[in-house]
């Protein structure tokens, strides 16, 4: 099989509501969706989201390393062998973890296709039966996130997680809010999104913390910081997440060197897409660090990818995939049994793109060939 064409779309999905962290707010969602086209006639879809915080990549500069870099080096490749895309990729670029996702999730879509099988089947097979959805809580005013959060509990939720990350009194407060006004039979899960910076200042935030029932704390400290992540980690009862610090393989292991989480947020945007993170989950497995499958806010395409990846490990204990449930428009409809996940059990990545739609969401395109 060889590849034919790469078609780009940089799309813009709407949100519902505009999506608040630390360090942005978020009005639509920008993303490159990717077509790749064969010499079978057998097409696959692809998905790069790009976090300029996190992996230092734009919308238009994953849109232009895909155009002028990645797909010149990739027209005339066989799909189905995954470990020398990456490689070609790897020598075309340095870093560039979300264009490269956007290949690699195209590729497993088309070998999916091509032999017939969800793409769960291609790296391990089904191991979880069911995962729960996890909803995440913007931030606002501590009375608002305890509103909304008592909202979703009635919506059937049983796990929160709560972005805070602007000063450690409001978000103590915000913690102590939410936790007050759904009571203790939910699980709660604070993201930091760095917002703490330092280990100090982390450590005076999580004393006040460590009564009321946290699951983990994600990314206190700035996302180069692992050695205060280990500091924290050493010195709070509350189990520590790495997110942001983490991209690929060269900070899992700084990580398990110096035990500075007991979790790790695993995105295909941050590792280059399914076949990184699948390496990744089998290290942090060898460390028995538990894993997380997260999204950059993805589309059905780039979130059913994640569900193959978190359904297939044993090591990864939960998920947070929820892009498609955010967007008042999108090109797929990836099933969401709320508060469940459903996994697509169709060929390749399962999800059916409707072209309609993604020409509509399209501010530029490009094909290669
Ligand atoms: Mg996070």
């Amino acid at each position: 099989m060889q590849i034919t064409a790469i078609h780009l779309y940089a799309v813009q999905f709407p949100l519902k509501e505009p999506f608040v962290i630390s360090y942005h707010a978020y009005h639509t969602m920008p993303a490159v969706i990717l077509k790749m086209e064969t010499d079978e006639g057998i097409t696959g879809y692809g998905e790069g989201v790009p976090d300029e915080h996190v992996t230092g990549e734009t919308w238009e500069s994953v849109f232009y390393t895909l155009k002028n870099t990645l797909g010149p080096a990739l027209i005339g490749q066989n799909p189905l062998e995954i470990e020398k895309i990456h490689d070609r990729m790897n020598q075309a670029i340095y870093a560039a973890p979300t264009s490269k996702a956007a290949v690699d999730i195209a590729c497993f879509d088309l070998t999916g296709k091509k032999w017939g099988m969800p793409v769960y089947q291609l790296i391990g097979g089904r191991y979880h039966e069911k995962f729960p959805l996890a909803y995440t809580l913007s931030i606002d005013s501590p009375d608002a996130m305890a509103e909304q959060a008592l909202k979703m509990k009635k919506q059937g939720y049983r796990f929160l997680k709560i972005k805070v990350g602007t000063s450690i009194e409001e978000d103590v407060e915000r913690i102590k809010a939410v936790r007050s006004r759904v009571g203790n039979d939910i699980a709660i899960r604070v993201d930091v999104n760095q917002g703490w910076k330092t280990s100090t200042i982390a450590l005076k935030a999580l004393k006040q913390l460590e009564e009321w029932q946290i699951d983990w704390v994600e990314q206190p400290v700035a996302a180069d910081d692992i050695d205060g992540l280990a500091e924290i980690r050493a010195k709070t009862v509350i189990p520590v997440m790495i997110d942001e610090g983490l991209k690929g393989t060269r900070e899992m292991r700084e990580t398990i060197q110096k035990r500075a989480a007991d979790k790790v947020n695993i995105k295909l945007m941050k590792c280059g897409g399914i076949y990184p993170a699948v390496k990744l989950a089998h290290q942090a497995e060898l460390a028995g660090i538990e894993c997380q499958i997260g999204s950059m806010v993805e589309s059905s395409v780039g979130s059913a990818a994640g569900f193959h990846v978190a359904f297939s490990k044993k090591v990864i204990t939960s998920v947070e995939l929820t892009g498609p449930l955010k967007f008042s428009k999108d090109i797929g409809h990836l099933a969401y049994d709320v508060p469940f996940i459903s996994l697509p059990e169709k060929p390749g990545l399962g999800v059916e793109v409707n072209e309609e739609t993604l020409e509509e969401l399209t501010a530029f395109q490009e094909t290669i060939r």
